[in-house]
């Protein structure tokens, strides 16, 4: 069976690609420094199909036998993250991608890098396809982010042309699940947890900026129809469904029954104004399109973070907004 090494195992996307490869019986090692990400999200994972090693990707990453496939998931991975760890976000991007793909190199290991839809910054060109070339403010608050990925994506193509080494590169669009960080600050999980809690929601600006929301179980087939390909340009995976995100609140607050309202705050600092991926490409070389519908996905989503503030007594279990 292959052996995967997965960076970020501990994280919301990296946790559902250990399942997906442990569940196919592959040798799964999952990597991850417990920055942002949650040890929880992967604790129903043993031995022997599965491992786990607690270490800081930008440091030398040594992992003792073969290696079929590196997935370099490692990194903050929400706007409030970015500005609370610029330094990490930056370091992650940039020396843990020249670390993991050196590892790839020693081993002759396939590389994926998540790569993101931030790589087209606040974009000019809409929807984005992947021969656009984004529109990034490097010294802005999410420039740490943009151009930490730019770079692992000028690395990881530098790897495939100087070293040969076999790499793909998936831009990931906004995506949502169970396992998303109910704090992490990102529209899901903040107008989810508002809602179900009754507390306001918190719209940033008019809430005219649209976003357009994947399901994590579309998203990890996407990578992983990506990871099997032979295609080593970047791929957008996200669902285009767009919205604004005035809409999604009053979506959210539909599909919960909540009393909550609707507050406005300060739009934060480049904040993309629009967002929705061309995934021709992924369609036509990967056969792969979404199929889970946005209000599934969220019903899945709200149960599992009403779950989560249950346990944290932040909600009763019985009753109450969107039970
Ligand atoms: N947003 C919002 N209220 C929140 C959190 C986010 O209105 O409490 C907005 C944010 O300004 C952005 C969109 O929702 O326009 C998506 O934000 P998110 O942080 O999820 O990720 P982004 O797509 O900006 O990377």
């Amino acid at each position: 069976m292959p052996r995967i090494l997965i960076t970020g195992a501990a994280g919301f996307i990296g946790s559902h690609l250990c399942d997906l490869y442990v569940n196919r019986g592959y040798d799964v090692i999952g990597m991850d420094n417990l920055l942002t990400g949650n040890i929880d999200n992967i604790a129903h994972l043993t031995e022997p199909n599965f491992h786990f090693i607690k270490h800081d990707v930008t440091n030398y990453i040594y992992v003792k036998g073969e290696l079929d496939y590196i997935l370099h998931f490692a990194s903050p991975a929400s706007p409030i993250d970015y500005l609370e760890l610029p330094i990490q976000t930056l370091k992650v991007g940039a020396l843990g991608t020249h670390k993991a793909l050196g590892l790839a190199k020693e081993k002759g290991a396939r590389f994926l890098l998540a790569s993101t839809s931030e790589a087209y910054g606040d974009p000019l060109e809409h929807p984005q396809n992947e021969d656009y070339w984004g529109n990034v403010n490097p010294i802005g608050p999410r420039g740490v982010y943009d151009e930490a990925k730019r770079f692992a994506e000028a690395m990881t193509m530098a790897y495939h042309r100087f070293h040969k080494v076999d790499t793909r590169i998936v831009r990931i669009f906004n995506t949502y699940g169970p396992r998303m960080r109910i704090r992490d600050g990102r529209v899901v999980p903040a107008f989810g947890s508002q809602a179900l809690m009754g507390e306001p929601i918190t719209v940033f600006g008019d809430g005219s900026q649209t976003r357009s929301f994947c399901y994590v179980s579309d998203l990890v087939d996407g990578i992983d129809r990506l990871l099997m390909s032979e295609y080593v340009e970047p791929v957008n995976i996200g669902n285009p469904a767009e919205m604004t995100i005035l809409d999604f609140a009053k979506t959210i607050i539909e599909i919960t029954g909540s009393t909550s309202q609707v507050v406005h705050k300060p739009l934060p600092v480049d904040d993309p104004k629009v967002r929705q991926p061309d995934i021709t490409r992924a369609k036509s070389i990967l056969g792969w399109e979404p199929k889970v519908g946005l209000r599934e996905g969220l019903e899945n989503t709200l149960a599992y973070f009403r779950e989560v503030l249950v346990a944290e007594g932040k909600i009763s279990g019985e009753g109450g907004a969107g039970a």
